[in-house]
């Protein structure tokens, strides 16, 4: 389970004078438990894919299924992290990562359980009754992380998650989310505009055109991983 299938996919968007073509054409498949990269310069719809994949935004044509579904609105098969935090800032860290558990109906007890379980992974124990004000960039895509896997979801979609971070604290998040995928055994589908950050971490890269974005090159990483 976590199989990504893109078909054929557009999407444009309205504007107030017309449409502006965002994405169009594009096929990708991402197999369960691959960890697999999208660069493409600014703007070539890498953003409005993933939110396709989401369930925020509907393909103007073509499919995006998972695991052979199509994709109807937001579900906790799947994990989204933005660039930019998206912590609740009145709750503390636990409190972030139980939010999706409690919206499940997990009771109290098990929530704190499995919050603590993760956020011990991701290295967060000493912090979990901190806030998110309290905490550095890093620390609060750490906690992003951390929330976003709390549901168990197959697939983690994620948006140019470091590129605000400094390069070390970037490599660290590197090594956290390359541990989560393995231990998790979660698919993953990356979008960055770094090359480099692609091929490090993944097991295949796609390139797309500058808008409206359109698959251009598929390359296979074999080397090792960090
Ligand atoms: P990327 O993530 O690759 O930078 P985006 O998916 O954000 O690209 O954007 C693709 C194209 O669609 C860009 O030309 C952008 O300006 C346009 N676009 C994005 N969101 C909207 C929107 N809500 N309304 C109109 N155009 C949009
Ligand atoms: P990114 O390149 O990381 O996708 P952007 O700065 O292009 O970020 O977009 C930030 C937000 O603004 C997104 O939610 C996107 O949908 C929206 N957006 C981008 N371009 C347009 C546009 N031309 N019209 C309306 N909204 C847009």
């Amino acid at each position: 389970q976590g199989r990504i299938e893109i078909e054929d996919f557009g999407l444009r968007y309205k504007t107030p004078t017309g449409f502006t073509e965002a994405v169009t054409g594009v096929s990708l498949t991402v197999e369960p438990g691959e960890f697999v990269s999208i660069i493409g310069p600014s703007g070539c719809g890498k953003s409005t894919m993933l939110n396709a994949l989401a369930g925020f935004l509907k393909p103007t044509s073509g499919s995006v299924r998972v695991d052979g579904k199509p994709v109807d609105g937001p579900g906790a098969d799947r994990g989204m992290i933005f660039q930019q935090y998206s912590l609740f800032p009145w709750k503390t860290v636990r409190q972030n990562v139980e939010f999706g558990l409690k919206m499940k109906g997990v009771e109290a007890a098990e929530r704190q359980r499995q919050a603590r379980t993760l956020l011990g992974l991701a290295g967060l124990s000493q912090f979990e009754d901190h806030y998110p004000e309290a905490l550095s960039g890093g620390m609060k895509q750490r906690v992003g992380i951390v929330r976003a896997l709390a549901t168990g979801p197959r697939i983690l979609l994620l948006d140019e998650p470091f590129g605000a971070l400094d390069a070390q604290t970037r490599l660290i998040m590197q090594q956290i989310l390359t541990n989560m995928w393995q231990r998790l055994k979660i698919s993953v589908l990356f979008v960055t505009h770094d090359i480099d950050e692609a091929i490090f971490l993944s097991d295949r890269v796609y390139v797309m055109t500058a808008r409206p974005g359109s698959i251009k090159a598929e390359i296979a990483v074999p080397l090792a991983r960090p």
